[in-house]
């Protein structure tokens, strides 16, 4: 068998053992592959399947994905490729009245924005639960035939009531000793539109005294009358998430169906369902394996999407993109990179029990490698005045700057230089405190690419506040020319040219939560009640300026990310810009330098 080696530069972790252990007992490897999903006969005689393994990333499209989508993503997809496998991308679209086409496309756009396709074998692997309305009915039928279902006409809260607890057993339903014949014709009215929502559902027959309550007769139909994006008017029935999710996997090929670990405990069902299939000759064997993980945690933002829609509906955001939202809609145009999440993901790894991941972890990953792929620039963000008294009028010169200090072949950009600049407010101070080596009277410091000055005084308005800095120049002080040696000063600081400056509009974003665990109780017990996670919204997440960027940052595409030297890294807002008149999003600052705001 030919199992491609697990790539060594990817850290190990119980799931590729696992799947290793599968590979070395060719467990999976006379699955038949027809093509396209289906049941045991339409794979009958196919071709092996040409897949090492298969996974799956399975959204429900009904919101846009956030950053622990990015982790489940990574490693579905990381497993297929590292595997030599395919990881299928998969709507789980059985809730009609919550899911749109509007979140599909966004979901496509996210994970190829990612850098992840499921274009193998000359096919697309994209599905739809949606697709297996009618073998998931099918089954469903058969079920009842078998004496494995029944349709309980319970209300909602009685069916809740007899349910039993962890204590307790549950009690069966009046309705569970219908026959066969009796469910079949009650679950085809139901599918035929005859009753209401909520009037009945179809349940499975296991064990209402299990001590594991998903295996209390679980529902798996139930009525809703309500068109579906993608199949429309057809159903007013409905399979439910428990009896779809493992029926998919099975006629997908899945063999590694990898999930959070709140679905532990759905696991004998998932197993119990498929088995039952199995037994009835609908499904190919060896059957999937689900995997449970442990959920990205991350501090300082939210990851329920009950809780995203709230900030959108409530417009405490501009929108699902808002630069601030924990979503990949949102992260791209914060400047977050594809390549910063997928080093993330593999950082943090994949373990088995809950625990929080620091924000800064992530924001680390994005420095990494935006300081590998983002070009340099100047720009100054809190502008003062800098007039150099002995620079010849109306003179203009250029200075050279590299476009990647570790980075030669990237080459120079020049920056022209005239006698009154912008400098940065805080690289100036009349009465300099201890330490301080920039500008102040009397103090040399070299203008970053450029020249040498020694600061000669500043202007001041009314109230004592400075307008402008004076200083003189050293002609012969030029960086890059011999004569720049023979300056040694403590102090060096960016500047741009008054007269060519761009003049930007740039957000400087900062968390969106000014707490780590938003919502939490003030004695940080994260099981405890929760308050409303509103009230720890930073009100100081975005700063909109006018910043001075050298000219050539003009030409910003969308979406072109840079590091403004000194500041940190920046991304030309691909909704707002203008050809010529790029509006800057700050992705993240150069050093981790976060501190809650002041009261
Ligand atoms: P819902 O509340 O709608 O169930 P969900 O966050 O589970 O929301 P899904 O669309 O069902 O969203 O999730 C798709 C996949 O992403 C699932 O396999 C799920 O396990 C995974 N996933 C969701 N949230 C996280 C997270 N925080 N960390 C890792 N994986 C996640
Ligand atoms: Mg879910």
């Amino acid at each position: 068998m030919s199992a491609a080696p697990p790539d060594a530069s990817h850290p190990t972790n119980f799931i590729r053992h696992w799947i290793d252990d599968d590979l070395a007992s060719g467990k999976y490897a006379g699955r038949k592959w027809s093509g396209r999903p289906g049941t045991a006969a339409s794979h009958a005689g196919a071709p092996t399947d040409p897949a090492k393994i298969r996974t799956r990333f399975p959204p429900e499209p009904n919101g846009y994905l956030h950053f622990g989508h990015a982790k489940s993503i990574c490693l579905n997809f990381g497993l297929a490729r590292d595997y030599d496998g395919v990881c299928h991308m998969r709507f789980d679209d059985t809730n009609p009245v919550k899911e749109d086409q509007e979140y599909v496309d966004s979901i496509i756009d996210s994970v190829k924005w990612l850098g992840f396709d499921w274009h193998a074998y000359g096919t697309e692997h994209q599905y739809y639960a949606s697709d297996y309305f009618d073998l998931l009915y099918g089954f469903a039928e058969l079920f009842v035939e078998k004496g494995l279902a029944y349709v309980d006409s319970q209300s909602a809260e009685e069916m809740r009531a007899s349910r039993g607890s962890l204590k307790e057993p549950g009690k069966a339903s009046p309705y569970r000793g219908r026959t066969p014949g009796e469910n079949l014709a009650l679950l085809r009215d139901m599918r035929d539109g005859k009753y209401p929502d909520g009037a009945h559902v179809l349940r499975l027959k296991i064990d209402m005294a299990s001590p594991n309550i998903n295996m209390r007769d679980p529902a798996i139909y139930r009525i809703r009358h309500a068109d579906h994006h993608r199949t429309g008017g057809k159903w007013c029935v409905y399979p439910l998430y428990d009896y779809t999710h493992c029926i998919s996997d099975a006629l997908e090929n899945i063999t590694h169906s990898v999930c959070t670990l709140e679905f532990e405990d759905h696991r004998p069902l998932y197993d119990w369902v498929l088995a039952k299939l199995a037994e009835f000759g609908q499904l190919q064997v060896p059957l999937p394996q689900q995997i449970e993980f442990a959920r990205l945690s991350l501090t300082y933002v939210v990851l329920s999407k009950r809780k995203l829609i709230q900030l959108v509906t409530e417009k405490h955001v501009s929108g699902w993109d808002d630069p601030r939202m924990p979503t990949l809609v949102g992260a791209r145009r914060r400047g977050y990179t594809p390549a910063g999440f997928r080093l993330f993901a593999e950082r943090i790894g994949v373990a088995k029990a809950d625990s929080w991941i620091d924000y800064s972890t992530l924001e680390e990953c994005m420095r990494e490698d935006l300081n590998e792929t983002a070009p340099r620039r100047v720009a100054v963000l809190d502008p003062l005045k800098l007039i150099i008294d002995n620079y010849p009028a109306g003179q203009e010169e250029e200075c050279h700057a590299p476009n990647h200090p570790q980075k030669p072949d990237w080459g120079m950009r020049v920056n022209p230089f005239s006698g009154e600049l912008w400098i940065e407010r805080e690289d100036f101070m009349e009465t300099p405190t201890k330490g301080y080596f920039r500008l102040f009277p009397g103090n040399k410091v070299r203008l970053r690419y450029g020249f040498v000055i020694e600061c000669t005084g500043c202007d001041k308005d009314a109230d004592g506040k400075v307008t402008a800095v004076h200083c003189n120049y050293f002609a012969d002080s030029k960086s890059g020319t011999d004569g720049s040696n023979n300056y040694k000063v403590k102090g060096n600081i960016h500047w741009v040219s008054a007269k060519h400056a761009y003049a930007a509009e740039v957000r400087m974003y900062d968390r969106l939560f000014k707490v780590p665990h938003p919502g939490a109780r003030r004695d940080g017990d994260l099981e405890g009640v929760e308050r409303d996670f509103l009230e720890d919204m930073n009100p100081d997440s975005v700063k909109v300026i006018t910043a001075y960027v050298e000219p050539l940052a003009r030409n910003a595409k969308p979406e072109e990310t840079f590091q403004f030297e000194r500041h940190g890294y920046f991304i030309a807002d691909r909704i707002d810009s203008q050809p010529g008149a790029p509006k800057f999003n700050r992705a993240v600052s150069l050093k981790d330098s976060w501190a809650p705001p002041k009261k």
